[in-house]
């Protein structure tokens, strides 16, 4: 398989790397544990280009492919095992290069720029009570009122609330909103950049947010905000009325290769981590990695991460040709191929790390060591973020057997 690394993608691997180096390293202990991804490294993050990366040149950004933004994330998570800083950046090139491909010119315009500044921030919004799998049973909708859409509704489980509410250009989410009877299955759907405050820079009145407590990468947020009467510009519907559901889904697309990517990075700090463990520790009388036993557990996990990593890089290069050489791949064979990477990044990352924390003994259960919170990390993606893994077991095999062997409407 040649993926066909050039000479500009390493260039933009190694820049990440040193950009980890130099800046993320050295605050680890700040990202893991605390409620905050500090507001420099955020600064620091856009001015390197890593935020809007595939945003085009028109609108401030790098137009870079898909897998060069893998290649970042991936380096991004080896330095921030916790997965705050890597998901932030992720979800703020999967969603915003959504908004470009389908949004209003007037939209791009005053969104765009500055997410690839820093300065606001552009996430997901599909979620609701009613369950994140369940996407077509969601409730939260849009109703045209002459040039505006009156839409009220709920969302929960939203990664950057606390952010869109405190970047300085405020934020919002490609959100989904039902504009048609259910009758029309996934054509009931269309889908709107609902920016949070107003051109005052205050919270909108008819929003109101929430944030949870959650159990790990605190640094980013994931919170709720429910609507109710609001009334939205038809510049911030995004796409044709009817295309949200389908829009959503080419985002996952491209969000969850950026995932994968952040899982095998955080992977692949701790394996090593664990190899120097194995080297350095002595028990016995002996280093701990003498141990056959752990030999063999050792070579196993690097097998699957480099599995994992395999699977990654086809799934972003295959998003490079339908993206990038503007190729005709069918849907079935992009979306098979970003499902693979998908389920096998955020298990096989959950299982390395626990194996090096068990290889650590006792000090992997102390916040010396930033195992935990990479374990809690990943585990977002393992339950669900992005959709859950087995949906996308759901997904292989619809492509595998075919439509007709789904027991739920997939659009
Ligand atoms: C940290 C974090 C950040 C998030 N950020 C965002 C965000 O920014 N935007 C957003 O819209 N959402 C976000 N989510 C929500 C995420 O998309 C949902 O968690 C996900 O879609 C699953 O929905 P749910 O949590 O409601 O679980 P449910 O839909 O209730 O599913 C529960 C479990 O059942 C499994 N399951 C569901 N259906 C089937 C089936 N047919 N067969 C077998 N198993 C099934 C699922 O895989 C899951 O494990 C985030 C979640 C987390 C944890």
């Amino acid at each position: 398989m040649d993926f066909g690394s050039t000479e500009e993608d390493k260039l933009i691997r190694d820049n990440a790397r040193e950009f980890v180096q130099k800046y993320v390293i050295p605050k680890r202990d700040s990202f893991s544990y605390t409620k905050k991804i500090p507001d420099e490294i955020i600064q620091r993050a856009a001015d390197a280009g890593f935020i809007g990366f595939t945003v085009s040149e028109k609108y401030g950004g790098a137009g870079g492919t898909v897998s060069q933004m893998a290649a970042i994330v991936e380096e991004l998570a080896r330095g921030d095992v916790s997965m705050a800083l890597p998901v932030y950046v992720l979800l703020l090139n999967g969603w915003p290069s959504m908004l470009e491909k389908y949004g209003s010119e007037e939209a791009k315009q005053e969104i765009l720029p500055s997410i690839v500044k820093g300065k606001t921030y552009f996430g997901i919004g599909s979620t609701e009570p009613s369950g994140g799998s369940d996407v077509m049973n969601e409730k939260s909708n849009a109703t045209k009122k002459g040039k505006v859409w009156s839409v009220s509704g709920e969302k929960v489980y939203i990664s950057g609330v606390r952010e869109a509410l405190n970047l300085p250009g405020g934020g919002g989410f490609l959100t989904l909103l039902r504009t048609g009877e259910k009758s029309l299955a996934s054509k009931a759907f269309t889908s709107f950049a609902l920016m949070i405050k107003g051109t005052d820079g205050k919270l909108r009145k008819e929003i109101s947010t929430t944030l949870f407590d959650n159990i790990a990468r605190e640094g980013l947020s994931t919170g709720g905000f429910s609507f109710s009467n609001l009334d939205l510009d038809d510049i911030y519907r995004v796409g044709e009325i009817g295309q949200g559901f389908h829009i959503i889904m080419e985002g996952f697309n491209i969000a969850r290769i950026y995932v994968a990517a952040a899982c095998n990075g955080a992977a692949l700090e701790a394996l090593d981590m664990g190899r120097e463990h194995l080297r350095t520790r002595i028990l016995f009388d002996q280093p701990l990695g003498k141990q056959e036993g752990l030999q063999f557990e050792l070579s196993e996990l690097y097998g699957k991460l480099e599995s994992s990593r395999l699977l990654t890089q086809k799934a972003a290069w295959t998003l490079d040709r339908v993206y990038k050489n503007k190729e005709r791949v069918p849907l079935s064979e992009q979306n098979l191929a970003v499902s693979l990477a998908k389920m096998t990044g955020p298990p096989t990352a959950h299982d390395i790390i626990t194996k090096v924390m068990i290889w650590h003994g006792a000090m992997a259960y102390t916040k010396d060591l930033p195992l935990g919170a990479a374990q809690g990390g990943v585990m977002s993606y393992y339950i669900g973020a992005e959709g859950g893994i087995n949906i996308m077991k759901l997904i292989i095999a619809r492509e595998l057997l075919g439509k007709e062997f789904l027991n739920y409407k997939s659009g």
